[in-house]
């Protein structure tokens, strides 16, 4: 009962020494949307994004910069809250790894997990990538280099605590079982499963080369590795009094590049602590930047002013959700944003908005009886198919779907000659259409269709579209959607 109508999505949590970009944004404004839709249905909703904040990288990053660790990453924390607000994501926690409820929380966990045993000493040696904070086989190796970075990488040997992750194999492989839909989609699955069938070994999970952690109760000498610090993070916000109840999350929002972190380890560590593991791990793909992958180290890469530059914080939103299916890759470019915009939200949605509103400015509007209304063939079916399509993770067929819907207002307009009949009543029938399409498009575009609801006089809630449109005296829209 206590789990009924709960919603809770996370984002990863970035690394705080790189400003924000269309990568953090991705993720992140897709916990949004599905924050706003859960919400909307009246659910309880806790969404949570963050920062994670240990570790020798940032060690060494703020040594560079004459700084502590903690004054330095203090000083970028601004940066991501900054940016999350310029695109509206209405985060309710922003988990720092460096929260102390957090720290102690974490503590806590590795002295539960050491005394059930599930913790030893040993040496571990290996290839370790700073950037990715991650150790790699030789096998992993491209010509020498980190995977991911392609950066020379080095070899360390050093005295670790060791998590027993290969008892945790079988329990693991029983639960993908069980748990069809845990790793999506589901073209994902195979791959993590296969390597889990190859057998794993255990895994480091401390470090005494650097300070930057949170250390280990139970030898004050090694800090935890990051890993096992940030995955909790998921779960530690969620220890407060009120956010108990939002535990298991119900869906892990992160990048493909880091599945085997959040569908192996991740959920190792909960059963050795017990705890219940959580519904769905959902892995998006990557943006490319006119087809090359978007990367500090080569210069391409697209921060939060420049990406609301282009054409504001909607049409960001709107163009990274209906430009491909989320979970698969996709290519970036400045004009296919701009052509979207132009195209979409300006000509069908801006569109249909300013010449409704003017026209029932002109004319008025008058009440149809919600029953006969015609438009309502189509709302039930609309509503119905976009909830689904949202709750699957499937926006860019969500928004096909509300513009189509819009298509259809449009050819209202046209086939009824309405300039030149006047007619009240199919201005409240198409007054009626955009009220839906609006609500719909609200988690996606907040703050476009927040303006229309204002210029037709709604509430923007689902529960509005079961009553009939309040008959107010409208005036003609402002220009949503500037034409670039
Ligand atoms: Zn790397």
């Amino acid at each position: 009962m206590a789990n009924k109508n709960k919603f809770y999505v996370t984002t990863p949590i970035y690394y705080p020494n790189d400003i924000p970009h269309i990568g953090h944004a991705y993720t992140t404004i897709a916990a949004d949307i599905l924050a706003r839709w859960y919400r909307f249905k009246g659910y309880d909703v806790f969404f949570l994004t963050g920062t994670d904040e240990h570790g020798k990288k940032i060690e060494n990053t703020a040594k560079k910069h004459n700084k502590t660790p903690r004054e330095f990453v203090d000083s970028l924390i601004p940066k991501f809250k900054e940016a999350w607000k310029k695109l509206n994501l209405n985060y309710d926690r922003f988990i720092r790894t460096t929260d102390k409820d957090h720290e102690k929380f974490v503590q806590e966990i590795l002295q539960k997990v050491y005394d059930k045993g599930d913790i030893y000493k040993g040496h571990y040696e290996g290839y370790y990538c700073t950037e990715c904070e991650a150790y790699y086989t030789e096998k992993d190796l491209e010509n020498g280099c980190c995977p991911v970075h392609k950066t020379k990488i080095e070899k360390l040997k050093e005295e670790s605590y060791f998590f027993k992750l290969s008892k945790y194999q079988n329990r693991l492989l029983e639960f993908y079982r069980e748990n069809p839909d845990f790793i999506s989609p589901s073209y994902r699955k195979d791959e993590v499963i296969n390597r889990v069938k190859e057998g794993l070994k255990d895994l480091s999970i401390s470090r005494s080369s650097f300070k930057w952690g949170i250390p280990l109760p139970f030898d004050k000498k090694h800090v935890v590795y990051v890993w096992f610090d940030a995955l909790f993070n998921y779960y530690s916000a969620t220890r407060d009094k009120n956010k108990e109840k939002f535990w298991p999350a119900d869906v892990h929002l992160i990048g493909k590049d880091i599945v085997w972190f959040h569908t192996v380890y991740w959920p190792a560590f909960l059963l050795s602590a017990g705890i219940e593991l959580p519904k769905r791990v959902f892995a998006h793909g990557w943006w490319t930047f006119n087809k090359e992958k978007i990367s500090k180290s080569k210069g391409k890469v697209i921060n939060i002013d420049e990406l609301v530059r282009i054409a504001g914080s909607d049409s960001a939103r709107y163009f990274l959700f209906r430009h491909i299916p989320f979970g698969e890759d996709g290519d970036f470019s400045e004009n296919a944003l701009v052509e979207r915009h132009n195209n979409e939200l300006a000509n069908k949605l801006g569109n249909l908005v300013s010449r409704v509103s003017a026209l029932a400015e002109k004319y008025g509007l008058k009440e149809v009886n919600f029953k006969k209304i015609n438009v309502d063939i189509h709302i039930s079916n609309v509503v119905r198919d976009v909830s689904e399509l949202i709750e699957r993770f499937e926006f860019d067929k969500a928004l096909n779907l509300i513009f189509a819907f819009i298509d259809t207002l449009n050819q209202w307009v046209q086939d009824k000659k309405i300039w030149e009949t006047g007619s009240k009543e199919d201005l409240f029938e198409l007054a009626t259409g955009i009220r839906l399409a609006t609500i719909l498009l609200w988690p996606f575009i907040p703050e476009t269709c927040e303006r229309i609801s204002k210029t037709f006089g709604f509430k923007i809630s689902l529960s509005e579209l079961e009553k009939p449109l309040k008959v107010i005296k409208i005036k003609k829209s402002e220009i949503l959607f500037k034409k670039i």
